[in-house]
């Protein structure tokens, strides 16, 4: 490929330094689980967040797992989700034995629509969970508002937010508690999989802390069945390093987001739709077309690799065909997850290399006579 859709190597290579003498600190002190540079990397992501507290766990999925056992949700509970999040945030919820409830997305954000999750609320109901898909911040106040008035938890799946903002303020400190990943290609990745959770709630980061360490406060000594979910010391010391530099990297991100949102403006496709109230972390830039398929193709004959997030919505996956929820069930989901298409974004692309994007699309725009669909 001409533009790959995400390299990581150069992210280490810009930080080469740092993260070797991270590294090699955790190597040579001989404690690899738990500890200082876990302490430290959670003081300074709480802050990040604008959050009192937060607890490093294995993985996004786990943080998502722990944060709704934590809140003592379970067999035959109600959790809503968006039908268009990934499988993590539904995965979470089947886990504990609770069930999911799906919610339609705003089709112009792709995130969970306040109206309607207002809608889903019945006397098993416990949580909504809003993933800010993309990076582009779910509408929290009426979200809050929503929960609040019925006695709900908020729960956000923030894996794809790190840095972005909902009316001025990080995402991280908004809801009951924020779940983050650090999978390697995030806007914040570790050398591997990781995981957090941020909360004000100091009784509840206890809770995610003890159940991520066997249910266990004193050593041999077992309060709950828990399980074992932590984040290592090597992560959380690359993490630390990578912290200092994830402003920067969200401004680059966003200097080819404005990039595109310039040249792709006569093109025929749908653009991301940016509320006034919302600063994205650009995590992906995904447009929006009905010949999706075609698209793709001609991009990738001209060198430039897109990807699908995601090409089929929970409901339709096999995982969950015991549900029972038929093909048209979900419209919205369905139809975005038909015409969805990512474009190659990251701290590293340069700009040169976002201009072949945009130059592959306009040209198969013209030579599709207009490929407005
Ligand atoms: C990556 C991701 C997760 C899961 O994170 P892992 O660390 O891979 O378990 C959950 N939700 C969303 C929206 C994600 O993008």
């Amino acid at each position: 490929m001409t533009v790959s859709f995400l390299d990581l190597a150069p992210i280490y290579a810009e930080l080469k330094g740092e993260i070797d003498e991270a590294v090699s600190r955790v190597l040579r002190s001989g404690w690899y689980i738990g500890g200082v540079e876990c302490d430290r990397f959670e003081e300074a992501f709480a802050e990040f967040c604008g959050a009192r507290r937060c607890v490093g766990v294995g993985t996004g999925l786990d943080a998502l797992q722990l944060a709704v056992r934590a809140l003592n949700i379970g067999v035959g509970d109600e959790v809503i989700v968006a039908s268009n999040s990934f499988i993590a945030t539904v995965l979470a919820v089947t886990m504990t034995g609770a069930i999911p409830i799906f919610v339609e997305p705003d089709p112009r954000t792709s995130n969970l629509d306040p109206t309607r999750v207002a809608k889903a609320i019945g006397p098993r109901t416990k949580a909504i969970i809003p993933t800010h898909l993309y990076g582009q911040p779910a509408d929290l106040d009426p979200l809050l508002a929503i929960a609040r008035q019925h006695g709900l938890r908020l729960i956000e799946d923030a894996a794809q937010a790190h840095g972005a903002r909902y009316r001025g303020r990080r995402i991280g400190g908004h809801g009951d508690i924020v779940c983050w990943s650090f999978y390697p290609s995030k806007n914040l990745g570790a050398l591997g999989d990781g995981g957090a959770i941020t909360t004000n709630d100091d009784a509840l980061a206890d809770r995610v802390r003890l159940l991520g360490n066997y249910g266990s406060r004193e050593r041999y000594v077992n309060d709950e069945r828990g399980t074992n979910s932590r984040l290592d010391p090597i992560h959380a010391a690359t993490l630390s390093v990578k912290l200092r530099h994830l402003d920067t990297w969200n401004a680059r991100r966003g200097r080819i987001a404005t990039l595109y949102n310039a040249k792709l403006a006569g093109a025929g496709v749908r653009l991301p739709f940016v509320p006034e109230w919302a600063e994205p972390s650009w995590h992906l830039y995904a447009i929006h077309t009905p010949q999706r398929h075609a698209l793709r193709a001609a991009l990738g004959e001209q060198g430039v690799a897109t990807q699908l997030h995601y090409p089929i919505p929970p409901h339709r996956q096999a995982a969950y065909a015991d549900l029972g929820l038929p093909s048209g069930r979900f419209p919205i989901a369905e139809r975005l997850a038909a015409e969805t298409l990512s474009l190659p974004i990251g701290p590293h692309l340069s700009m040169e290399d976002a201009d072949r994007v945009t130059a592959a699309i306009n040209r198969w725009c013209t030579d599709t006579s207009g490929g407005n669909g």
